[in-house]
């Protein structure tokens, strides 16, 4: 049997017709644009699913479900809200099922990168397993017992635990929550505040010959020895770490990957001392039991693939 993952971005929605190791056998993208309400969203959502067959070569007896990760918190077939496509309260397996006679799995994107990664990637084989995602913002999802925690639908929001009381503003409206020192936001701007004090550092030309100052800056500049980009990182590092201990003390997960553009930084600058940083802090250092820290590694598949897989998991 095949199942089928829809990952529906902002802006564009891919599918793929994925078989039971997780390989993606076919692919289609379709631009969204003005979202034309929520009817005809899941009419959209069939079409793209009957796309994908087709261009897979199978029928629908051959599929078990489709599975769609939603930028958003979702329940059962229900869409409780959607981030940047005006959806509440909209059944939408129930309205998907008017035009494709299969059941529609739901799930938030970033729990779906989580599936993903725990049933085809890094997290294969384990029982408990957390995917933070290092890119705008600090996303997660998190596999406890084997299956997806969501709590009442909002659960896993893991970037607003608060690190800093009274720290940098969040998008959430609270302060310093681990988003705003740990997401890519975050970390370009503790990037500017350390160039701000330190004309002479070498972070000024790296950024003026990539444009701008980006996530990479950093690292890039920390690679050339330069003292400021060092500390940038060492910094950033701390902050990262800050978070994951506290998230790894209250689950006590076996893996944990880092996944989002942050998580390609080089190893020595980021993935090594923030795992010396768990393994001095965290509570289970008592034990043998401290979690790894690995980088995710199915990319942008992920959102394909797991929810491809959401059946395994919910
Ligand atoms: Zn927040």
């Amino acid at each position: 049997m095949y199942s089928i993952g829809i990952d529906v971005g902002g802006t564009n929605l891919k599918a793929g017709l994925v078989d039971e190791s997780g390989a993606i056998l076919a692919v289609e993208r379709i631009p969204l644009g003005v979202f034309p309400g929520a009817e005809k969203f899941a009419e959209i959502l069939a079409d793209l699913a009957k796309a994908v067959m087709e261009q897979g070569g199978v029928t629908k007896e051959d599929i078990s479900y489709v599975g769609a990760g939603i930028p958003g918190a979702v329940s059962g077939g229900t869409v409780l809200y959607t981030a940047n496509i005006p959806m509440k309260n909209v059944p939408l397996a129930e309205l998907f099922r008017q035009h494709l006679d299969l059941p529609l799995l739901l799930g938030n994107d970033a729990d779906c990168a989580a599936v993903g990664e725990w049933s085809c990637g890094v997290g294969k084989g384990t029982k408990h397993f957390i995917v933070v995602t290092l890119g705008t913002g600090v996303g997660g999802g998190l596999i406890l017992n084997e299956k997806l925690y969501t709590g009442a639908g909002c659960g896993g929001e893991i970037g607003h635990i608060v690190i800093c009381e009274g720290g940098a503003p969040c998008n959430c409206g609270r302060k310093g929550c681990w988003e705003a020192y740990a997401s890519a936001t975050g970390l370009i701007r503790l990037t500017k505040e350390a160039m701000a004090e330190r004309p002479e550092s070498a972070l000024h030309a790296i950024a003026a010959e990539h444009g701008g100052v980006e996530g990479r800056t950093a690292f890039l500049a920390a690679e050339a020895g330069d003292e400021t980009a060092l500390a940038v990182c060492a910094d950033y590092a701390n902050y990262l770490a800050s978070g994951l201990v506290s998230l790894i003390n209250m689950l006590h997960p076996q893996t944990v990957a880092l996944g989002g553009g942050v998580a390609a930084a080089p190893e020595h600058l980021l993935l090594e001392p923030v795992r010396k940083l768990v393994a001095e802090q965290c509570y289970a250092r008592h034990t043998d039991q401290v979690p790894a820290i690995v980088r995710a590694e199915l990319g942008n598949d992920a959102g394909i693939i797991g929810a491809a897989m959401l059946g395994r998991a919910i």
